[in-house]
């Protein structure tokens, strides 16, 4: 690069790839601070999530963004436009896929984020290298870099946060000048509402199977914050059926009590501040497939 050090650099990194390669994994670990769930399952990130990482010369804004498969209903499809709007405003496309998957990627990939935005810089990321033997991972960056469409090919562990420096520096090399686009003492635009939904919905995906983390959304009724004491939230679990109602609650309220209280800590962790936490189980049928509700809950076309 033949920039002058002094030169401030400022850009979008979208971040996308098929579901559960460890995509919002990475953003965490770069950012060092946990903003965008993450669970073994995959479709968790729903929405493209902004994570603003600032450093002395150069302003990264990474778009983590849910996976990019077919869609079957609604939400699914509003899933897929967030990540197109995010591959849309990047200056930089991050692919990222993980190494038991081999050279291949999936066809959603090739077509949504390679072959449309061939004229942006691609990198490619391969990761979870942490969970095979080393050198079977060069022959997989070496087919992969032979193709030519990748400005760069760099393995990482984002669980382990191996070679993640590296990466940011490659990324900073490719982002344009441009002054700061986010104040620089912020990590997120989002709200600290939205934060607290997505970790009463991380709960759910981590502690019910099949269909309900999939069905269900969470929507904050109450946010007060006080002078004094703990800040009261009070928050709807919607899920499509009674029948999903029923487990979410289970038997004397106890599967509901789990999620409030695992949901409660990790919401004190990130405000740094007690909170009294009211959950309810409401149901919403269709909700998936039904425009005015997904926008209720955050999920709009435009985001
Ligand atoms: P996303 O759907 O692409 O955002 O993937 P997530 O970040 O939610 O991660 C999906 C799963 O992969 C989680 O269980 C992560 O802990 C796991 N994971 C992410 N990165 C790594 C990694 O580098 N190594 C290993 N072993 N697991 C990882
Ligand atoms: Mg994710």
């Amino acid at each position: 690069m033949s920039v002058a050090p002094s030169e401030f650099r400022a850009g979008y990194v979208a971040i996308v790839g098929e579901p559960n390669v460890g995509k919002s994994t990475l953003m965490n670990a770069l950012l060092d601070q946990k903003i965008s769930i993450v669970t073994p399952k995959p479709q968790t990130t729903r929405q493209r999530i902004l994570g603003i990482l600032s450093k002395d010369d150069a302003q990264v804004v990474f778009l983590d963004t849910p996976g990019l498969i077919k869609p079957k209903y609604l939400l699914q499809e509003r899933m897929l436009n967030s990540a197109e709007s995010a591959l849309k405003d990047a200056d930089i496309i991050l692919v990222m896929t993980e190494v038991s998957r081999g050279a291949r990627l999936p066809r959603e990939v090739e077509q949504l984020a390679i072959q449309r935005y061939s004229a942006k810089p691609i990198l490619l990321v391969v990761n979870k290298v942490d969970t095979v033997y080393k050198p079977t991972v060069l022959p997989i960056m070496a087919e992969f870099a032979r193709r030519g469409v990748f400005k760069e090919v760099i393995p990482i562990s984002a669980l382990q946060k191996d070679n993640l420096d590296d990466l940011l520096t490659t990324l900073i090399g490719y982002l344009p000048e441009h002054d700061p686009f986010y104040p620089l003492d912020i990590v997120s635009d989002s709200t600290e509402r939205f934060f607290v939904s997505e970790f009463i919905r991380e709960k759910v995906f981590e502690q019910f199977q099949e269909e309900i983390p999939y069905s269900a959304a969470v929507e904050i009724r109450d946010y007060r914050e006080r002078e004094k004491g703990k800040t009261y939230i009070n928050a709807d679990i919607v899920v499509e059926r009674e029948s999903q109602k029923r487990i979410l609650i289970g038997t004397k309220g106890e599967a509901l009590k789990k999620v409030g209280q695992a949901a409660r800590s990790e919401i004190e962790e990130f405000l740094e501040h007690e909170v009294f936490l009211e959950l309810r189980v409401k149901v919403r049928e269709h909700w998936r497939e039904r425009e005015a509700l997904l926008r209720n809950f955050g999920y709009s076309a435009a985001s």
